[in-house]
């Protein structure tokens, strides 16, 4: 299959979120599967600080973005490991700045016009370059606007004779909303502008011309497929995603295994396997535990339970149940806890007033580390992440890879991964963790309580749940065979309109 991939951030060059991760891995996962695959980005300044390095091209074209008239050419590099190109597409006063979206809490106030440019870009280069794409994927509302394009315009163009287009949700909340005079920006005919088509409430709404246009929609994980279609997780877009469930899917994303494998990391005091003795634990995993505990300041016990958070201090990663369960936890209970993460004042104010009071029971880094976030990882024993909602979550996954239980809520990506420890899934060697409904601080502190026992009274269960999330194929392996099979099922979508 050809297909061509279109993000507005890809790691390595340039990262906000999981979409980048989803971007950079992906591709490389469906070259070894045999595909042909050539992604697209913006060229933002960062990239120039990325390896491998990025070198120009003939590539040159002239666009309009509403009136106006403007002109861009590609650059290209690979992604590491492998003989996928990226283009980017080059427009310093669109993508020569500081940041990607915005700055100083502000998106930039021109957007609609930013990513017109990328989108008109893409096609562009996909016409002059003659690629001849079967699918071309998108991703988030920064790409929204291609799928319309490729319909209401290159159709009838040689390059997209075959064309079918993919369009991957990483998060419902962010969809490019603009007023109704950007419109004019995107090129596209004013009767488009319609609450079926592009418009939402009165304004422009990019990811929601993506989910219209496209032939399919995917989106990170098979529960946050359906929690999206369901009024209190669809932000306002239920009514779209429930048109055109037919052509929804869910795919959970992949970890880099590259780069978090507790086999190989760098990062960590030292490194294990999933291959130990239940009734011993397992010794690698005890000695990152205990580097842990030296390293975050805390009385470096063996047997205490050793909880760690690493995330984004944010009101959707559950802080306002897990704040009154650390407070109750740190008065009463005998654990440990680790914490890194930076975020929003008011948790960082909570927490360090918290940390002043008990500094022997919680370590706590604000700010960003990711060798920091490799060793909590290995040295914790619980992993506690009881989102509002989340799409596919990376970090529990990371967790179980490490062998450390997550405890989380049962929502989105959390729910497709976590297999909760019950009677039934512990006698069949399934449970990996806990997990609960309620987004009460109460059921947290059920929860946790609950996997405290185990890990305090019922050690070897405990091992068998350890070894049960190391054992599982975490990496982008299976979840690129699933796009492969959604990429197919667009294509034959295509096909058959085109026998219509
Ligand atoms: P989200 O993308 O919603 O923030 P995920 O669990 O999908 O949540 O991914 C978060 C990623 O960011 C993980 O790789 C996690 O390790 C990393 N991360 C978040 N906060 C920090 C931090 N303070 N320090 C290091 N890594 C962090």
């Amino acid at each position: 299959m050809k297909i061509v991939l279109a993000s507005s951030e890809v790691v390595p060059f340039a990262k906000t979120g999981g979409l980048a991760d989803v971007a950079g891995a992906l591709p490389r996962e469906l070259e070894k599967l045999g595909h042909d695959i050539v992604v697209f980005m913006p060229a933002y300044r960062c990239i120039h600080r990325a390896e491998p390095a990025v070198e120009s091209t003939p590539v040159e074209f002239v666009l309009p973005v509403g009136n106006r008239v403007e002109a861009g050419r590609l650059l290209f590099s690979k992604l590491p490991d492998s003989q996928v190109t990226v283009f980017f597409v080059e427009h310093s006063h669109y993508f020569d700045r500081a940041q990607l979206y915005g700055s100083g809490g502000n998106d930039y106030e021109d957007n609609c016009e930013r990513f017109t440019f990328f989108s008109r870009a893409v096609l562009e280069s996909i016409r002059i370059l003659g690629l001849n794409p079967d699918v071309v994927h998108v991703n988030d509302w920064q790409t929204g606007l291609i799928p319309a394009l490729i319909k209401c315009e290159y159709r009838d163009h040689p390059s997209f004779e075959n064309t079918s287009s993919l369009i991957t949700i990483h998060n419902l909340a962010y969809q490019g909303i603009f007023e109704r005079e950007k419109m004019a920006v995107t090129g596209l005919d004013g009767r488009y502008f319609n609450w079926r088509q592009m418009e939402f409430y009165g304004s422009l709404n990019l990811l929601k011309t993506g989910i219209v246009f496209a032939d399919s929609i995917n989106t990170v994980s098979p529960t946050y497929a359906a929690e999206i279609q369901q009024r209190e997780q669809g932000c306002g877009l239920e009514g779209v995603l429930q048109d055109r469930r037919d052509r929804l899917s869910g795919i959970l994303n992949g970890i880099d295994v590259s780069e978090w494998n507790p086999a190989t990391d760098k990062h960590i005091a030292m490194t294990f396997d999933s291959d130990f003795d239940l009734n011993v634990g397992n010794r690698g995993k005890a000695k990152c535990k205990h580097a842990l505990q030296v390293e975050a300041k805390l009385d470096p016990d063996p047997d205490v339970p050793l909880i760690g958070i690493v995330g984004r201090l944010a009101t959707q990663k559950g802080w306002s149940l897990i704040l009154p369960v650390l407070k109750a936890f740190l008065d009463s209970v005998a654990a440990q806890w680790v914490i890194l993460g930076t975020g929003e004042p008011d948790y960082h104010h909570v927490l360090a007033s918290l940390h002043r009071s008990y500094p022997d029971k919680l370590g706590l880094t604000l700010g960003f580390s990711n060798e920091y976030a490799h060793r909590i990882e290995a040295g914790a024993d619980l992993f506690v992440m009881p989102s509002q909602y989340e799409p596919c979550g990376l970090n529990q996954m990371y967790s179980m890879a490490y062998g450390t239980i997550p405890i989380v809520r049962k929502t989105g990506g959390l729910a497709d991964t976590v297999v909760n420890a019950t009677h039934e899934t512990t006698d069949n060697g399934t449970a990996n963790g806990f997990s609960f409904d309620e987004f009460t601080p109460a059921a947290l502190q059920a929860t946790l309580a609950r996997a405290l026992r185990m890990y305090n009274e019922h050690r070897p269960t405990w091992n068998q749940l350890v070894q049960s999330g190391m054992k599982r194929d975490w990496s982008w392996n299976s979840s690129a065979r699933q796009y492969e099979e959604v990429y197919r099922r667009t294509m034959l979508r295509e096909s058959q309109r085109g026998h219509q």
